[in-house]
């Protein structure tokens, strides 16, 4: 249930409203607009009376909010969410590209790969460490070694990380990366969900391979419960019928997540088609339907990369597209971060 109060209501009154509402058990989200402020009830409504809440003078209206997701939903939050990372703004109106091979495989590799996309105009530099691998005999990462390595990348070139998480026993390796990505097949997992919801990490919330709108904003909802309000909403492509590529980009997941929720989404066209030849026109699809970012792979030497060489980007590629980027950007009225 929602309370939307007056404009610019009494501080006593509100404060005593939000004192009988915990008196009832229930969570209160606070959410003060530019234009209007908002009391999100989240726990059992089902007993409040609509008239006993009217009846509070600060009170302008009350509507129940039927979606599962409360605290990500829109109702509750009616401005875009800004998501500051490292000094840079991601979600209203603000545009990121992150960038970065699938997988760090040396420092050479991931130092050269930084220093190139921080110079095309990327603001975070991505590359996993942890590998969710669908073989066990594929390259699983560098694990803790990898994560080194992107520190002394970031060292170098100033670019935040962006890395993936794949246990909450790992949680503290993960103290100086600036956004920690719970991936597609994570998406569900309710123990790392939780974990993620105390840490005050951003987190980037990968779409699952064949998650519904319902069940991917639910998994951002999890992160939210714990405290967690950090939350970048990515689309990286759903499984269909079609096999002559890998997933398929779900453009419509954009315009969805802006009218249900106020978080920022971003889109990953690398592994929506797993084809570096469609990573630009899924980038530019992207943009203009409004996505907030993209986050894209790209590689020193894709022919040789040990993970997901085939949709990666190689670096004068990653230049190319990145001005055409910027230019789209710009034309939409985004304001591209570097
Ligand atoms: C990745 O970003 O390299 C990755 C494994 O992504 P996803 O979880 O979307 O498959
Ligand atoms: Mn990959």
């Amino acid at each position: 249930m929602i309370v939307v109060l007056k404009q610019n209501p009494e501080k006593m009154r509100v404060e005593r409203l939000i004192r009988h509402f915990e008196d009832m058990g229930l969570k209160i989200n606070y959410s003060e607009g530019a234009n209007t402020t908002i009391l999100g009830l989240m726990g059992d409504t089902s007993s409040i009376d609509e008239h006993d809440v009217l009846a509070y003078d600060v009170v302008e209206r009350v509507q129940r909010v039927t979606e599962p997701f409360k605290a990500v939903n829109r109702k509750f939050h009616p401005d875009d969410s800004i998501i500051e990372v490292a000094g840079r703004k991601i979600g209203a109106g603000y545009f990121n590209v992150m960038a970065g091979p699938c997988s760090v495989e040396s420092e050479a590799q991931i130092v050269e790969v930084a220093e190139s996309v921080k110079k095309a105009g990327a603001s975070f530099l991505r590359g996993g460490a942890f590998k969710p691998r669908t073989s066990p005999y594929s390259f699983q990462g560098l694990e803790a070694e990898g994560l080194r390595l992107l520190l002394e990348a970031k060292r170098q070139t100033g670019l935040p990380i962006v890395t993936e998480i794949m246990s909450e026993k790992h949680l503290d390796l993960f103290a100086d990366v600036d956004i920690i990505q719970l991936g597609a097949r994570n998406m569900q997992n309710f123990m790392l969900l939780k974990e993620l919801g105390h840490s005050d990490k951003p987190i980037l919330l990968k779409r699952g391979l064949s998650a519904t709108m319902d069940e991917f904003l639910m998994a951002a909802e999890y992160i939210f419960a714990g405290g967690n309000h950090n939350v970048i909403l990515c689309e990286r492509g759903i499984r269909t019928f079609e096999t002559m590529i890998r997933n398929n980009l779900d453009i419509t997941a954009i315009p969805l997540v802006k009218k249900l929720s106020h978080l920022p989404i971003i889109i990953d066209p690398s592994h929506a088609a797993g084809r570096r030849d469609m990573v630009q026109p899924l980038s530019r699809a992207a943009i203009a339907a409004g996505a907030d970012g993209l986050i894209i792979e790209a590689h020193n030497n894709p022919r040789c990369a040990l993970c997901d060489g085939a949709q990666s980007l190689d670096l004068p590629m990653f230049d190319d597209i990145m001005a055409d980027i910027r230019r789209r950007a710009e034309f939409e009225g985004r304001e591209l971060i570097s």
